[in-house]
């Protein structure tokens, strides 16, 4: 997962203050504005239990802005700035472009903020800018809206573990951030039941790019980007209904006969914003049994890493690239903290 940079009234602004109090300090009641967002955003917030209040900020117009804007992803991680400190953390839901959404949010600001993003596990961090910068290695005052550079990250990370780890720290306060791996976590368990049952005439195996398949609208229980059951089933066939951390490890014999394994993406679904060609490729999945399973998604960084080092081996590596996903074991272990 990304992390970014917001200002959010670097001077002292009662305009800028407003806002802040009425969406970042507390939830927005959400609930009226439910029916003029998309069906997909209704759906992730619903599922997110932030349909009724919700966290949300907004980007002004601009092609910086913009850019910046369209690559924040589920569980992208935002860190605010604000009168001298660096103020809010929150963890990104969705996001969404409206002119009118955002004059409905922000009523009393002329400023126009249509790129919007609805956020959940804001919380405040109260961090000097001092400290920050100096942690972070930026030269003094706020930086724009921006991602923080990877190489930043893995020094700040080789320093305290993990980014959470030295806001913890600096904060002098633990943080809670747990509900966007539970997120993913839930929007999988419905998927791994259609895996189960799926019928497979012909395993399919990817050594193509494949182009990034259109988004599902209402109803769609697997989240924002569509995943293909067959070709999840394919992955486990291709692996005999083993667990590719350890194939040894047992599970139960399902309905089918055959042992229970689950699908998933070893790059994460919710990172296709960032590549070019479809992740939902039979190379991109791995087959795990359920321990495992919950242990990629839920487990401390420690666990997370020695799973994914094990999982991303050479092979994978090039076959991903083959697939036009090209992606570091660094990268990869980004995409999971
Ligand atoms: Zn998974
Ligand atoms: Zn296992």
């Amino acid at each position: 997962m990304a992390w970014y940079l917001v200002p959010a009234g670097a001077k002292k602004n009662n305009e800028a203050a407003r806002n802040r109090k009425n969406t970042l300090e507390n939830k927005y009641f959400i609930a009226p504005l439910m029916n003029e967002l998309e069906d997909e955003i209704q759906e992730i917030l619903r599922f997110a239990e932030q349909d009724e209040y919700v966290y949300i900020w907004g980007a002004k117009t601009g092609p910086v802005n913009e850019r910046t804007w369209s690559k924040l992803t589920q569980g992208d991680k935002v860190i605010f700035y604000a009168e001298e400190s660096y103020a809010y953390l929150g963890v990104i839901l969705a996001t969404t472009r409206s002119k009118e959404i955002a004059e409905k949010i922000w009523p009393s600001d002329t400023t126009n903020f249509e790129f919007i993003y609805f956020m959940t596990d804001v919380q405040r961090i109260d961090i000097s800018a001092e400290a920050f910068n100096a942690e972070f290695g930026y030269p003094k005052g706020p930086q724009g809206f921006q991602p923080i550079a990877l190489q930043r990250i893995e020094v700040v990370s080789n320093k305290f573990g993990s980014i959470e780890q030295s806001i913890e720290y600096m904060a002098n306060k633990s943080l809670e951030i747990s509900e966007i791996n539970l997120i993913t976590a839930k929007e999988e368990a419905g998927f791994q039941d259609e895996v189960d049952n799926q019928k497979i005439n012909k395993v399919i195996e990817d050594n193509l790019p494949r182009e990034i398949p259109p988004k599902t609208n209402t109803g769609n229980k697997n989240g924002q980007n569509k995943r293909d059951p067959e070709r999840a089933k394919s992955a486990i066939l291709l692996n005999d209904y083993k667990c590719e951390f350890n194939l040894s490890h047992e599970t139960f014999i399902n309905r089918k006969g055959k042992p229970y394994m689950e699908a998933h993406h070893l790059v994460p679904m919710s990172a296709q914003k960032t590549f070019s060609y479809s992740l939902d490729v039979t190379v991109n999945i791995v087959s795990l049994c359920p321990n495992c399973h919950r242990a990629i998604h839920l487990g401390n960084s420690a666990v997370k890493e020695r799973i994914i080092e094990k999982l991303f081996t050479k092979d994978r590596k090039r076959n991903l690239k083959k697939c036009g996903i090209n992606i570091t074991t660094e990268e990869l272990i980004l995409k999971y903290t």
